[in-house]
């Protein structure tokens, strides 16, 4: 366990994921190598058993011969038949020639002293029964002990060759025991070994990919977030660089898309502007003409209405201009911690005036919900949605806002895009959110409307009464929080605005 620390410890220090990989490779290569001699050790092994088998086999049959040599000579003192005299001789031939014969095989092994020694018993008995028949049939006392000795010296050459028998059985079981250990000590061995290279390789090599993979997976789903891989991996380090590298330079080229984007709208809203701020200069000119004409006999009751209109017109190209003014400057977003159900409660303040008696408006917005916001920029945005909701249910009706923590799952904002309603903005998958519903019983927005509700200038209200900029506006704020902003709406069915504020800000701080 410590070596594997000590390697883990001196492959973190390699700098190179090329490095790595040799060393996973030549750990392969040892390991097949471990495998080979593994495979080559059972070969040689299996045939030295063999070999001990053959010599057993060789054993066992000198063992039964020296069986069959006894139980003729038995045979021979008992009824002194001259055939079975010749077996025992025939028996006796038949063991010189297995010693004859598996010379080869029991040569260099421990039982060759025995083999000598059944060698010359076998002479020895062979001697002592050629005297024996010489002596004759009388039953002398020479006789008697010639049969003595015969017998045994018989007996002994059966106990040696019981005994080898015996010996060789132990041997074999013994090597095959001891293979069988051999064996599974090494297959376990290997296969640690195996699992060890493996999971260093998994752990070195392909975790720093596997997390550079997912980095690399957030980008390709739209989040321009620098990409951070735990390694020091040199080519690790280097993709990681270009990577961001090459963020930087999407996020640059992004912004100076948004810039020109921004250039155009900037153009359209002059145009806009231009057209707008003509209607009130022209009745602040036809109001000064009128007053200029009529100096001295014009009824002071007159001249009052007219220098009213000259102001409420005035008014009304101040506020054209400060929304121009307000879109165009590159303000220093202030932010700052926000409770969402305050803020809600100081713009429904502000609208009291306008909210008529039979317009209800309910709110579901839980007091911990607080938002690291430009809180200006947030109630400007909610004041141009709810006076919209206002403007549009009319005398009597219902306003709903609510807000929650992922009250809506990106899938409902992603199936918004494929229909006639409008979904603007980058909302990412899995992004922690506030997601903020303002739902009213309104006539609701044609489906030929929809698609353009949030142009500049876009309105299908009265002169005098909208400048088509409040949606806009809304979408420029949503914009700023990364934030993603969708209708849901249909003549005669009421409008919902949906939008989801991201609780991880642009700069990549949570709020
Ligand atoms: P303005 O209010 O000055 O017209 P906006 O950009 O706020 O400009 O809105 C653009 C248009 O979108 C409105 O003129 C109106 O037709 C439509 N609209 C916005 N909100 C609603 C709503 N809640 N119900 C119905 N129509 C709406």
């Amino acid at each position: 366990m410590q070596l594997m620390a000590v390697t883990l410890q001196v492959m973190k220090h390699q700098s190179s994921l090329r490095q790595k990989i040799t060393l996973g490779y030549l750990g392969y290569y040892a390991l097949a190598f471990l495998i080979i001699s593994l495979s080559l050790f059972t070969y040689f092994e299996l045939r030295l058993i063999e070999q001990k088998i053959r010599v057993g086999e060789r054993i066992a049959e000198l063992f039964d011969v020296t069986l069959e040599i006894r139980r003729f000579e038995k045979n021979y003192f008992l009824y002194r038949q001259i055939a079975d005299f010749q077996e025992v001789r025939r028996y006796a031939s038949k063991v010189d020639e297995l010693l004859e014969s598996s010379a080869a095989d029991f040569s260099g092994l421990a039982l060759e002293p025995q083999i000598l020694k059944v060698k010359n018993e076998v002479r020895v008995y062979r001697a002592l029964m050629a005297e024996y028949l010489k002596a004759g049939a009388a039953e002398t006392r020479q006789t008697e002990l010639l049969e003595a000795q015969i017998r045994k010296v018989g007996k002994d050459i059966v106990a040696i060759t019981e005994g080898m028998a015996g010996a060789e059985r132990l041997l074999i079981r013994a090597t095959l025991d001891k293979f069988r250990a051999t064996l599974l000590i090494s297959i376990a061995l290997l296969s640690l070994t195996m699992i060890v290279i493996g999971w260093m390789l998994s752990r070195l090599v392909a975790r720093p990919l596997k997390h550079m993979d997912r980095c690399v997976e957030a980008v390709s789903s739209g989040r321009l977030d620098r990409i951070v891989v735990p390694s020091e991996d040199s080519e690790i380090i280097s993709i990681t660089q270009a990577f961001n590298h090459m963020i930087g330079e999407l996020e640059l080229r992004q912004k100076r898309l948004l810039r020109s984007e921004k250039l155009a709208s900037l153009g359209t809203m002059l145009a806009g502007v231009a057209h707008e701020l003509n209607n009130p200069l022209s009745n602040i000119s036809l109001s000064c003409q009128i007053l200029l004409e009529e100096v001295g006999s014009c009824d002071p009751e007159q001249g009052k209405e007219l220098l009213e209109q000259i102001d409420e017109q005035t008014e009304r190209a101040r506020k054209i201009v400060r929304a121009l003014l307000d879109f165009a400057r590159d303000k220093p977003v202030k932010r700052e911690r926000v409770a969402l159900a305050a803020l809600f409660e100081d713009v429904l303040l502000f609208l009291k005036g306008e909210t008529p008696p039979n317009v209800r408006i309910i709110t579901e917005i839980p007091a911990e919900i607080v938002l690291q916001a430009d809180r200006r920029r947030l109630e400007q945005a909610f004041l141009n949605l709810i006076k919209n909701a206002l403007e549009a249910i009319g005398e009597s009706g219902e306003i709903y806002i609510g807000a929650a923590r992922h009250r809506l799952t990106n899938e409902s904002f992603v199936a918004k895009q494929g229909h006639d309603n409008r979904f603007l903005g980058k909302c990412y998958p899995g992004v922690e959110a506030i997601d903020i519903e303002i739902r009213d019983s309104g006539p609701g927005i044609p489906v030929d409307v929809l698609p353009r509700i949030f142009d500049p200038f876009f309105t299908t209200k009265d002169v005098g009464r909208g400048m088509g900029l409040g949606l806009f506006i809304v979408y420029e704020i949503v914009e700023e929080y990364n934030g993603c902003i969708s209708v849901d709406s249909e003549s005669g069915r009421g409008t919902v605005f949906h939008i989801r504020l991201p609780l991880e800000s642009a700069d990549g701080s949570r709020q």
